[in-house]
């Protein structure tokens, strides 16, 4: 016991140890962490317009966010595009923030920055006691290419004469690879596609206008780099007139219920009781339902032009119904409903085979509400046609089909009275007359005649 007397016992040192030291020896390791903070932002194209904005995350989860910077060198010199500083809290100095959004907006033009390569550098710092209180950095540097001038679109074909429910093309030149390039007809889009192997640059747009669309319809051309740099170019067309025919179509409960059971599913939900009710919701709202499924299905085309010459008409058939008809559906001698028929009936014998009008790829091959048992064929660069009311399929989805190959029997499914073929020929999504397309002379005059002199070098 001689050893009471002493200023410090071990066990005291290894208390104070314990209650003081330790602590902050596990505190400095915790602080001395070596994880770097994260940067994080989406960036798919390398190139810059005229105002990108840039949407970045950081974040450090263990000493929270100290600094972070971006800038832009080019030819040597840096450019400072955000400079950030996040305080620090208690008597630990973490940083107050452990994740930031930010957004950064770089102007090329603003901050004299010239068209070509750049590059942009970015760091971030965390609070961390690493690297003599430094702390940890991440840095990186990408790449990125500044392009302030707009494409140039030069329209290489000539004459473009349209009239409502009309087709026609329009041929091309871009100064630089575009993103989207195409006409603007209103307010729909039809887009150019590559028609010339090796020739990237000349395109072709196939356009529509709709049947409801007149002599002041909008139309250009836009063409958009890939650094969204955007140009309207006029081109020179000429639109006529066109009158629709008037039609009525009788509808009868009769009718109304024998058609019913195909739509079951449809009307599973609608509290509708009158067979005239359900018909009307058939009509109107499965009619635009339907329609809209088809537009979206055509925004997207083969880049191939797949078809030749003529479009094939159903052999031996009468013309019932045609393009564009303002019908008027008449129930109990009342007129209850008015919608446009927007393709051509052709009656022939029941359940008779049905050739491909021309060579393309059947992309559709399903039931869809009103046009019943519906086939569609892509025909490349935007053209479509479509077989409904059909009473079988011979070709499978994926299939490639060649012009006057049997695809299809007619039947009556969907809102059809009778056996017969409801055709129509679509531009990305646009119903077209399909009369234009079975006339030889109106296809070389505004569609082949154009690609023809794209080979003798305009
Ligand atoms: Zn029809």
């Amino acid at each position: 016991m001689k050893d009471k007397n002493k200023r410090f016992s071990p066990k005291l040192l290894i208390i104070i140890f314990i209650l003081i030291f330790l602590p902050m020896l596990v505190m400095g390791v915790i602080r001395m962490e070596g994880e770097q903070p994260s940067v994080t932002f989406e960036m798919p194209s390398k190139y810059i317009g005229l105002d990108k904005g840039l949407e970045i995350t950081i974040a450090d989860h263990k000493s929270g966010l100290k600094r972070f910077w971006v800038a832009v060198l080019q030819d040597g010199k840096e450019t400072t595009l955000i400079e950030k500083h996040f305080p620090a809290v208690g008597i630990l100095h973490k940083g107050s923030s452990t994740s930031e959004s930010i957004h950064i907006s770089i102007e090329p033009q603003k901050i004299d920055l010239k068209d070509g390569k750049a590059m942009l550098r970015m760091m971030a710092v965390d609070y961390s006691w690493k690297s003599w209180g430094k702390g940890n950095r991440s840095y990186s540097e990408i790449e990125v290419i500044i392009d302030t001038e707009a494409p140039i679109a030069r329209v290489l074909s000539r004459s473009h004469n349209i009239s409502p429910g009309g087709s026609n093309a329009v041929v091309y030149a871009l100064s630089e690879p575009c993103d989207i390039s195409g006409v603007q007809v209103g307010d729909h889009f039809y887009p150019g596609y590559p028609n010339q192997e090796g020739k990237d640059e000349i395109r072709i747009a196939f356009f529509a206008l709709d049947n409801q669309q007149g002599s002041g319809t909008d139309m250009f051309l836009v063409a958009k780099d890939r650094a969204g740099n955007q140009t309207k170019t006029e081109f020179y067309h000429y639109i006529k007139n066109k009158k629709f025919k008037k039609d009525t179509i009788r509808i009868s409960d009769r009718f109304i219920l024998g058609k019913l059971p195909e739509f079951q599913k449809a009307l599973a939900g609608q509290v509708l009781e009158k067979p005239l009710d359900k018909f009307l919701f058939i009509n109107r709202e499965i009619r635009a339902r339907n329609q809209a499924v088809l537009n979206n299905l055509m925004q997207k085309s083969d880049s191939t032009m797949y078809w030749k010459d003529t479009f094939l008409r159903l052999p031996k058939s009468a013309t019932r119904s045609g393009f564009g008809d303002r019908r008027t559906y008449f129930y109990k001698g009342k007129p209850v409903d008015k919608q446009t028929h927007l393709g051509i009936d052709l009656a022939s014998l029941a359940i008779s085979p049905v050739p491909a009008a021309n060579s393309g790829k059947v992309i559709y091959a399903e039931t869809l509400g009103i046009y019943g048992r519906l086939m569609v064929i892509d025909h490349g660069c935007g053209l479509f046609t479509m077989y409904a009311h059909l009473s079988s399929f011979n070709v499978p989805v994926g299939q490639m089909v060649k012009k006057g190959e049997i695809i299809a029997n007619t039947g009556k499914s969907g809102l059809a009275g009778g056996d017969h073929l409801h055709y129509s020929v679509l531009i990305s999504g646009t119903f077209v007359d399909p009369i234009e397309w079975w006339d030889a002379s109106w296809i070389q005059n505004n569609i082949t005649h154009k690609i023809e002199r794209l080979g003798e070098g305009e």
